[in-house]
């Protein structure tokens, strides 16, 4: 598997970086052991006693740790072995230190070449790779799921370090004594064996114990969230009696669980002691039975004994921390595999300018892992400098044949060929930067609106961007904002208005004078305003450029030199639009149901109208006839006036209903032809 040999060859890019880290924490570690042993004999020299004391049957090594300064006297020997101590600790500190920040850097070095070798795939691999994952799951795998794998090779490495010197330290001791090693692994190994019993028993107590907590919060949830019925039957006694019970499993887990960890402290503390005692015994057997004779004995093998123990606790810990961190390898071993993904091959040749035309020949297409053919056979020309659209229903296939022009995706079948030659041997960078695309959603970056204009290009003049954002319709608006185009526009724009953004991606489209330009044209979620503004910057866009529009509103693609209409994935018509119209066939349906929906809207607004005049004359006539009853107006002049105005207003309600009723019906009939 290719992702596994890189993440080998990464984890071994650097071998140095694991040399270093090796022997520098295992050279640590054997100074670590030597400074502490030195500890005895100068102890032994301080309290007055010399290395002749040493018994005659005492291992080899100690002797030779005990006349290490045999040179030296008195005073000098002292300050002799105290610098040996210091240089010891020095030089364990300081390779502790190396070796600890050459781990670091190592590690931080994984993490970032998993990160870079990630994002080299999320920027090539195909923008189906994005329609099946989430973006939090990617910026999750890129973050979070990298250090942990970089973890994992680190704790390999670590748990390397911590064997070499776990075998170091046993050497030592096999050194010191072969026979008090035999005896200290076999008490030692049943002490671990019970630690690792009541470790097992305590995971097995704190399972049950979240098991019963659940079942408590879910019992408590179900009585809280149907009281009233509990109520309502009368079961409180029996709920509370489950409630109880609950509890009191609950609590005689937990006791368990107490009793099996508190016997760690005291069967450790026990075992410790015995350990010595069997040892003092041995050693008396072994060297001799004087206790002060051999005590340098028992102390520097405690004290190796003392500095091993912890690295089996280490060994446990990095595993646990391994296996953890495993998972997180597999992860990324998936993620940066590149068989299991989609990468589009690059041609070579440079595409310039388009000569001729566009043509889709024969092209059939299925979404990856998806057995429906989405385009089936589409045969299509878009002249230079003419401008296509497709309509069709929803899912007919529309975007699916502009995705394929930037090669977002590769037809399975037939070809798309750009003055005469095959869109895959053009150099797939080439291609791209010869296409613009405006969407109905423009995606902006939190950013300016400079950046979010001139994203991609370099070293754009002013009078440029002002040119362009003039045709766009957009310059007015920018110079409103509070700092024009250095204006920060928020997280995916949203300062902006929808038309507003529409027109900083027309922008952004003129000023990278796209050859060929796919619109996926949407202006109906705009107001009557930013449709006509955006309309216009889609036409100054348009003139003179090879286009292909996909077409929501079939009003706004009337000029189309030609109009496609796709259903189901495949071609049932092509011509003009008055050519479709006269057809009749399906385009011409299609223009009508859009029509009478038009139309439909347009009656609502006038209904709406209509129902706000009935409602003034209403209160007109309410209000004089409340003024007369009440005799607030009573003069009789005034009286007489109010009420003819009241007949006049009733005449006109009568003339508004009328034409209410009929607006409603054309409305109710467009509805149910739409
Ligand atoms: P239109 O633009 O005409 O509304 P589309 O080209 O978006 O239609 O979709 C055509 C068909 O392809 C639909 O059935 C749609 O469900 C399907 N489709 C679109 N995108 C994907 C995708 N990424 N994966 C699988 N199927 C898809």
């Amino acid at each position: 598997m290719i992702s596994k040999k890189f993440f080998f060859k990464i984890a071994t890019e650097k071998p140095w970086f694991i040399i270093g880290t090796v022997a520098l924490r295992w050279i640590g570690a054997i100074f670590n052991g030597l400074g502490a042993a030195i500890l005895i004999p100068f102890l032994a020299v301080l309290l007055g006693e010399g290395q002749e004391e040493i018994i005659p049957n005492a291992p080899p090594i100690l002797k030779r740790l005990f006349s290490l300064f045999d040179g030296f006297e008195g005073e000098q020997k002292i300050s002799a072995m105290l610098l040996c101590i210091v240089l010891v600790l020095l030089l364990k500190n300081a390779t502790g230190y190396f070796g600890g920040l050459l781990s670091s850097y190592y590690g931080k070095y994984l993490v970032k070449r998993i990160r870079l070798e990630g994002i080299k795939i999320l920027l090539e691999v195909s923008i189906d790779f994005y329609a099946k994952n989430k973006v939090g799951d990617i910026l999750t795998t890129i973050n979070r799921e990298s250090g942990r794998a970089s973890g994992a090779i680190q704790g390999v490495i670590n748990i390397g370090v911590i064997c070499i010197n776990i075998l170091t330290f046993i050497y030592f001791l096999l050194l010191i004594s072969w026979q008090l090693t035999l005896v200290t692994t076999f008490l030692l190994g049943i002490v671990v064996f019970l630690n690792q019993y009541i470790v097992r028993k305590s995971k097995e107590f704190g399972l049950k114990l979240s098991e019963k907590s659940r079942q408590y919060s879910r019992k408590m949830l179900q009585i809280l969230a149907g009281i009233r019925l509990v109520k309502l039957v009368a079961n409180e006694d029996a709920e509370s009696q489950n409630i109880t019970r609950l509890i009191e499993q609950y609590e005689k887990i937990q006791l368990q669980s107490k009793e099996i960890s508190s016997l760690v402290g005291p069967i450790n503390e026990m075992s410790g002691i015995i350990t010595i005692i069997a040892l003092v015994f041995i050693c008396r057997y072994l060297f001799t039975n004087n206790i002060q004779e051999f005590a340098p004995i028992l102390l520097t093998y405690l004290v190796v004994l003392f500095r091993l123990l912890p690295f089996i606790g280490k060994l446990n810990t990095a595993r646990t921390q391994l296996a953890n961190n495993l998972v997180s390898v597999d992860i990324i071993l998936d993620f940066l595999d590149r068989k299991n993904k989609i990468f589009l091959e690059s041609g070579q040749l440079e595409f310039q300018k388009l000569t001729s035309d566009i043509t889709f020949n024969q092209v059939s297409f299925s979404y990856p892992n998806s057995n429906k053919l989405v385009l089936q056979d589409i045969d299509l020309v878009i002249p230079k400098g003419k401008t296509v659209a497709l309509v069709g229903a929803s899912g007919a296939g529309k975007s699916t044949i502009a995705d394929l022009l930037p090669r977002f995706y590769d037809p399975i079948k037939g070809k798309i060929l750009i003055d005469g030659v095959d869109i895959k041997e053009y150099d797939i960078k080439s291609i791209r930067g010869a296409m613009g695309v405006v969407s109905q959603v423009n995606f902006c970056f939190n950013n300016s609106v400079r950046y979010n204009i001139t994203y991609g290009l370099q070293n754009v003049e002013e009078e440029s961007l002002i040119e362009a954002t003039k045709r766009a319709n957009a310059y007015e608006f920018i110079m409103e904002l509070p700092q024009g185009f250095d204006t920060d526009i928020g997280e995916r724009g949203v300062m902006l208005s929808g038309g507003q953004r529409q027109r900083i991606a027309i922008a952004r489209a003129l000023l990278r004078n796209p050859d060929i330009l796919i619109l996926d044209e949407a202006t109906s979620a705009l107001d009557t305003i930013s449709e006509k503004l955006v309309q216009e910057a889609i036409e100054a866009l348009c003139s003179n450029r090879t286009t292909l529009v996909i077409a929501h509103r079939l009003s706004t693609i009337k000029q189309a030199d030609q109009i496609v209409v796709l259903d189901q994935g495949k071609i049932v018509e092509t011509g003009t639009h008055d050519e479709l119209l006269k057809k009749g066939g399906y385009y011409s349906r299609l223009y009508n149901m859009q029509f009478a929906a038009h139309e439909f809207i347009n009656n609502q607004e006038t209904i709406k109208n209509l129902s706000h005049k009935i409602r003034n004359n209403l209160n007109y006539i309410t209000c004089s006839l409340q003024l007369i009853s009440e005799a607030i107006v009573e003069d009789t002049e005034e009286q007489t006036q109010l009420i003819d105005d009241s007949y006049e207003s009733t005449k006109h309600l009568l003339e508004i209903l009328q034409e209410y009723e009929s607006v409603s019906n054309t409305s109710n009939m467009s509805k149910v032809s739409g």
